[in-house]
């Protein structure tokens, strides 16, 4: 086992990587290290189409792993899936002012089909707001028809100017829930409850923690009356808007018409609410659980949560590892997504680095030696720990209480590093210091104004986020501080509120 670790183990990977463990770069190489994991680990690749990105299988299979939690989650809160067309007739758009002035610029537009001109162009869609609006003024009439709850998985496309795997692409995948209510207060708790299920997505399966709130008007969705949203810190210091969810009041209920009789036989328009989650979460998961030796999957959506690792150098010993790595695969396949990796032509030590670089989150390895004295060897991928001698008996229930710790650690790493990373600042100039120094999330009163928003914008690119529901915890912050109201940032004027501030993706 030894030998052939010392011999084999070549890092094929890390030269390739070299960089990754210097996390506290300038943001930018934390961009190139996106695009590094992404490609290495076989998750992505560029498009022949700028901008554009193929998930390869691997990627897909952790895309699926997410759709189908989240689908799950989806239809346990009501919801049902239903799909609509990929293009909008143009009007449709310009229905909402807010909706088409948001999204006009980034929109593609369809002008021919069938070898000539189209008499109305066709948008492709850049979220589906005003075609479902049109089909739910047709379908709902009354009360009873309330609520109506659904959902689509679909591709949509915004004209991006700069992209990023994964995090920023022209076209991506999502879903979009759509539902409209009787009442506002209906609407506004479904708006709450759809954030509370992309919380629990991200922070159970993902492992990675989220600062929850409201969005200032500057960030709110184009068309929607308040937009609450869930926020990731990178390992990079740059914030990432992981999902949002709207609360559209009656704005494009009364563009579409959208209305129903209430019980006293009146005509009322509906509520209506809309939020979505994309692959921009596996772009999430590559730039929160990651180390120098390169992805760390998460074992709930890892695409592969176990590989098996043969190792023997005769063809007796080969025949007798493999006909017991089977056996292993048949005794865990029902509960785990497992794989043994018999390729003849790699050495063990070149599968151990591949199969960590893509963050596999279990491997055993698996020699004469082991079988002999009925044990596995388990190497963890998170700690790297390996735990030698494992007894074969019992490695079902030794492996699915490991797989839990594995998922539980990687959160309060990375829990740990939002923490770490999260400060408060009581003045501009102390701002600007960390900002520029040591990026992460800024914790700071402000006063409501959009002008004190976008002057720290202008300076240092910085956005607001959000207003968290929760001060979230802080390295630094002063008792003084703890309680609700301060002075702005910028201006110095009362302010009843705390925002996080940050760069972001
Ligand atoms: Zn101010």
């Amino acid at each position: 086992m030894k030998k052939y670790l010392k011999n084999n183990a070549n890092i094929v990977f890390m030269s390739k990587v070299e960089n990754i463990s210097e996390e506290k770069e300038v943001l930018d190489q934390g961009e190139n290290l996106l695009s590094k994991l992404a490609l290495e680990a076989e998750l992505a690749d560029y498009s022949p189409v700028k901008g554009c990105m193929v998930i390869r299988p691997y990627g897909y299979a952790a895309w699926e792993q997410v759709r189908d939690a989240l689908d799950k989650m989806i239809k346990d809160t009501g919801h049902q899936n239903a799909y609509f067309p990929l293009f909008i007739p143009e009007s449709f758009l310009k229905k909402e002012a807010e909706h088409v002035e948001g999204f006009a610029p980034e929109c593609a537009v369809v002008t021919y089909g069938g070898g000539k001109e189209l008499e109305e162009k066709l948008v492709v869609r850049p979220t589906s707001e005003t075609i479902i609006n049109y089909m739910f003024s047709k379908w709902v009439q009354s009360y009873r028809d309330l609520p109506l709850l659904l959902n689509q998985w679909a591709n949509v496309v915004r004209w991006e100017m700069r992209t990023r795997l994964f995090l920023r692409t022209t076209e991506f995948l999502w879903q979009e829930g759509h539902t409209c209510h009787a009442t506002k207060e209906e609407a506004e708790e479904e708006t709450i409850k759809m954030l509370g299920v992309y919380k629990k997505l991200s922070e159970e399966y993902l492992a990675i923690p989220i600062v929850d709130g409201l969005k200032t008007e500057s960030q709110r969705f184009a068309g929607a009356v308040t937009t609450y949203c869930i926020e990731g810190l990178m390992k990079d210091g740059k914030a990432l808007q992981m999902g949002t969810s709207h609360y559209l009041g009656q704005n494009f209920a009364k563009a579409f018409e959208t209305k129903f009789q209430d019980q006293n036989g009146e005509l009322q328009f509906v509520h209506q609410t809309s939020w979505g989650v994309s692959t921009r979460l596996i772009g999430a998961l590559i730039m929160t659980h990651h180390d120098e030796k390169g992805l760390k999957f998460p074992p709930r959506i890892a695409p592969i949560q176990i590989v098996i690792v043969p190792i023997y150098k005769t063809d007796v010993e080969k025949e007798m590892v493999l006909k017991k790595c089977k056996e292993l695969e048949e005794s865990l396949k029902e509960n785990f997504r497992i794989k043994i990796d018999d390729r003849d032509q790699y050495s063990p030590g070149w599968k151990f680095n591949h199969w960590e670089f893509k963050g596999v989150p279990i491997r055993l390895n698996l020699g004469p030696k082991d079988i002999s004295n009925n044990v596995v060897e388990i190497v963890r991928r998170d700690t790297l720990e390996k735990l030698r001698g494992i007894p074969q008996e019992g490695l079902l229930q030794y492996l699915i209480k490991l797989s839990t710790e594995i998922q539980e650690n990687l959160f309060r790493q990375a829990n740990d590093f939002k923490n770490k990373n999260t400060e408060f600042v009581a003045s501009e100039k102390e701002f600007i210091e960390k900002i520029t120094t040591t990026p992460g999330f800024l914790v700071s009163f402000w006063c409501g104004s959009s002008s004190c928003e976008d002057h720290i914008k202008e300076k240092t690119k910085a956005t607001i986020r959000c207003i968290p529901f929760n001060t979230p915890d802080c390295q630094n912050i002063p008792v003084d501080q703890m309680k609700k109201e301060g002075y702005c940032i910028v201006c110095n004027k009362d302010a009843k509120q705390k925002v996080i501030f940050a760069k972001a993706y």
